[in-house]
């Protein structure tokens, strides 16, 4: 395991490439003692993607300025355990999740940001929402909802591609999310869509250049995970 200092040349590496940016954190596998150091490290912005990793390793006490976002594919029924423990969800990807999140929300007294997960690497496999027009429908019912705030939109790259083009469709990719922001802003001006969350340890300098405002890694910070 990393040593506070260890970790504190690490994430100030990181924030001197990416400027402005929020870095999360993806704590996803880490045990709770290195995401404490990290934290003590300057590390603010945890994110996972598993609601049981989540409720283990979040559901005690833990400082005002550590804030957990959900960035995974998040199933319906797991709403009601990750709402009350998540200060954000990344990875809303259909109007009835919205729905579900709005209804959770209002259970436990507090209004949800969440972002639109888009599919701009155009793969089948991948989560998010894949047209313009879904993007728009559900921009349009969460303005009727009261305990959810659209803050804006995440996405990745390309998971499987040749190695050779990878980068080139990565930057298509983010490209394609950023002119689908500026879009629905100037469409949906009474909302305040700014967050772009894009970009991981292989390719957050090319979310950088695209224009994100929130990059999100795991393994430059904490290592190669072990899933065994
Ligand atoms: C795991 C994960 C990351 C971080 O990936 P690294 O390559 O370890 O930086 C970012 N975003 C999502 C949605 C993830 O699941």
């Amino acid at each position: 395991m990393r040593t506070v200092e260890e970790y504190r040349k690490i994430l100030d590496e990181i924030k001197s490439k990416t400027g402005s940016a929020v870095l999360v954190s993806v704590s996803k596998t880490r045990t709770l003692e290195e995401i404490m150091r990290s934290y003590e490290a300057g590390a603010r912005y945890f994110g996972e993607n598993h609601v049981q990793e989540i409720v283990e390793k979040f559901s005690g006490e833990r400082p005002q300025d550590m804030k957990v976002y959900m960035i995974g594919h998040l199933q319906s029924n797991k709403v009601n355990k990750v709402v009350p423990l998540v200060d954000m969800i990344q990875s809303v990807d259909s109007v009835s999740l919205l729905k579900k999140i709005d209804a959770a929300s209002l259970k436990c007294g507090k209004v949800m940001d969440v972002l639109l997960e888009v599919n701009t690497a155009e793969e089948e496999s991948k989560s998010g929402f894949s047209s313009k027009e879904e993007v728009i429908q559900t921009l349009e019912e969460a303005g009727k909802l009261k305990n959810v705030r659209v803050r804006g939109f995440m996405s990745m790259g390309p998971v499987n591609c040749p190695p050779e083009i990878k980068d080139e469709l990565t930057r298509k990719a983010f490209a394609r999310t950023r002119e689908l922001s500026v879009e629905c802003q100037k469409r949906f001006n009474n909302m305040d869509l700014s967050i772009l969350s894009m970009g991981m340890s292989g390719d957050y300098m090319i979310g950088i250049e695209e224009g994100s405002t929130m990059v999100r890694i795991g393994t430059a910070i904490y290592g190669e995970r072990d899933y065994a």
